[in-house]
C-alpha cells in the first residue's frame, strides 16, 4: 500500500497562484452571481485566443466559443444547431463515453455505432463509409450527423474522416471533451468538424468544476447556441418562445474557475505528456498507447496500455485499487451496452478487444514521478 496518498486518474488541480480565487472573489465582489457575467465572457475570450493563435496558419476565420454547463450539453446543442430531430440517424463513435452519443437520443434521433481504428482507437475511416452507404440504401436517405471522438485524448484520423464527410455532405461534431492541447497536422482539435465541443469536468485537461463549450465556426452559430442554451427566449420583454430552449449556460463562478485555469493550461498538457514518457520508458513488457505517426499529438489526457492477451481487466483495477492506485478498463463500446441492444451498429471487433485488453492510467496534475515508479511495479507485480 502507498503509504501517502491514493493515486487519482486525474484530478482538478488549481493554479498555485490562487487566479481561481481571485476571478471567482471578483465575481462575489462584483455580485455577479448568475449563469452570465464578466467571468463568462473572458473565459470565451480566452479559449478564442488559445485557438486563434496566430502561429497557427490554417485559419480564414475566427472561431467563436460559448461556455455551457458541461460537454453533454454542448453536444445536444451542436445537434440541435444541425437540425437533429425525431427520426433522423446520427453516426456516433462506439468507442467512447455515453455522453458522445446519449444527446442523440435527447433529440429523439438514433445512434448508428461505428466502431474504432486500430492506429487511433477513434471511428474508423473505413466503417464510417460502408455504415453511411448503408443507411442510404436501408433507409432511403443520410445520416444527419456523424459525431467523431478524439478519445483520450489521441486525434481521430481527421483528413479521412472529413474527406468522407464531404464527400456525402453530412456535417460532423467533434466530440473533444479529451483532447484540449491536442493537435492533428499542426490543427487543434476542438477545431475539427462543423462544431466542436469541449468538457471542463473535474476530471478533464482543465476544470470549471463542471462545465462544457460549443466552438463554432462563426459568431451568428455561437448566437444561436446561446440562445438555445439560455430557454430560447424571443427578444421581448415579456418571454415569447418559438422553440423549446435548455437552460445550459455556464455559471460566473464556474467560469472564474476556468479563467484561472487557462493560466497553468500548458502545464497540465506539458505534465500529462510527461508522464506518459515516464510509462514507456519504464513499462517496457506491455504496450503503451502512442502517437501513430508525426501528424498525431496526443495531449494524452489518460495514458493507456494494453496488455498481450485478454485478462479479466475490472479484476486488474480491482488489485490496483488495492494499493491506493485508481484505474479503470478502457471504455465499455456502446454497442455493448445494455441500453443500446438493438441500435444497429457497424463493428470490426477492434473497440471490443481494446475493452477487454486495455485500462487506463493515472496521468492528472498530481501525478508525480514518483508516483508512475509505483504504479509501473505495482502492475509488473500484479502481471503474473
Ligand atoms: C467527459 C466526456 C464527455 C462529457 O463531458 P461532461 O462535461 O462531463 O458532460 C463527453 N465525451 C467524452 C469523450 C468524455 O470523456
Amino acid at each position: 500500500m502507498n503509504p501517502n496518498h491514493r493515486i487519482h486518474l486525474c484530478l482538478a488541480k488549481m493554479s498555485d497562484t490562487g487566479a481561481e480565487q481571485r476571478f471567482i472573489q471578483e465575481a462575489f465582489d462584483a455580485n455577479w452571481v448568475a449563469p452570465l457575467g464578466p467571468n463568462v465572457d473572458a473565459f470565451e475570450k480566452s479559449l478564442e485566443d488559445y485557438f486563434n493563435t496566430s502561429n497557427l496558419p490554417h485559419f480564414t476565420s475566427h472561431l467563436n466559443v460559448a461556455a455551457l454547463s458541461s460537454c453533454t450539453a454542448a453536444i445536444h446543442v451542436a445537434l440541435l444547431l444541425l437540425g437533429v430531430g425525431e427520426g433522423d440517424e446520427v453516426i456516433c463513435q462506439s468507442f467512447s463515453f455515453c455522453a458522445s452519443s446519449n444527446p442523440v437520443v435527447y433529440c429523439g434521433a438514433t445512434p448508428i455505432f461505428v466502431d474504432s481504428d486500430e492506429e487511433t482507437w477513434n471511428m474508423s475511416p473505413e466503417l464510417l463509409e460502408k455504415a453511411i452507404k448503408d443507411r442510404i440504401v436501408k433507409t432511403g436517405h443520410k445520416p444527419k450527423a456523424i459525431i467523431v471522438v478524439d478519445l483520450y485524448g489521441m486525434p481521430a484520423n481527421w483528413d479521412a474522416i472529413e474527406e468522407i464527410a464531404k464527400r456525402y455532405e453530412i456535417p460532423v461534431v467533434e466530440d473533444a471533451a479529451n483532447a484540449l492541447g491536442s493537435t492533428y497536422k499542426g490543427k487543434p482539435c476542438g477545431t475539427f468538424g462543423d462544431l466542436a465541443t469541449l468538457s471542463f469536468n473535474g476530471n478533464k485537461m482543465i476544470t470549471t468544476s463542471g462545465g462544457g463549450a460549443i466552438i463554432c465556426k462563426d459568431e451568428a452559430t455561437k448566437k444561436r447556441a446561446i440562445f438555445l442554451a439560455t430557454q430560447a427566449k424571443e427578444p421581448y420583454l415579456h418571454y415569447e418562445h418559438e422553440t423549446i430552449g435548455y437552460n445550459y449556460r455556464m455559471s460566473n463562478i464556474s467560469a472564474g474557475i476556468g479563467r484561472g485555469q487557462m493560466t497553468v493550461l500548458e502545464n497540465h498538457i506539458n505534465h500529462h505528456k510527461h508522464v506518459h514518457e515516464l510509462y514507456k520508458e519504464l513499462l517496457k513488457d506491455v504496450t503503451v498507447q502512442d502517437n501513430p505517426n508525426a501528424d498525431f499529438d496526443s495531449n494524452f489526457w489518460l495514458s493507456t496500455i494494453l496488455f498481450d492477451k485478454e485478462l479479466d481487466t475490472e479484476a486488474f483495477c480491482l488489485k490496483l485499487d488495492k494499493a491506493g492506485i485508481e484505474a479503470r478498463p478502457l471504455w465499455k463500446p456502446m454497442h455493448l451496452q445494455p441500453v443500446f441492444k438493438n441500435t444497429p451498429s457497424y463493428v470490426n471487433g477492434i473497440s471490443e478487444k481494446l475493452y477487454k485488453t486495455g485500462i487506463c492510467l493515472p496521468s492528472g496534475p498530481w501525478v508525480s514521478d514518483e508516483d508512475v515508479k509505483y504504479i509501473v511495479d505495482t502492475i509488473k507485480a500484479a502481471i503474473v
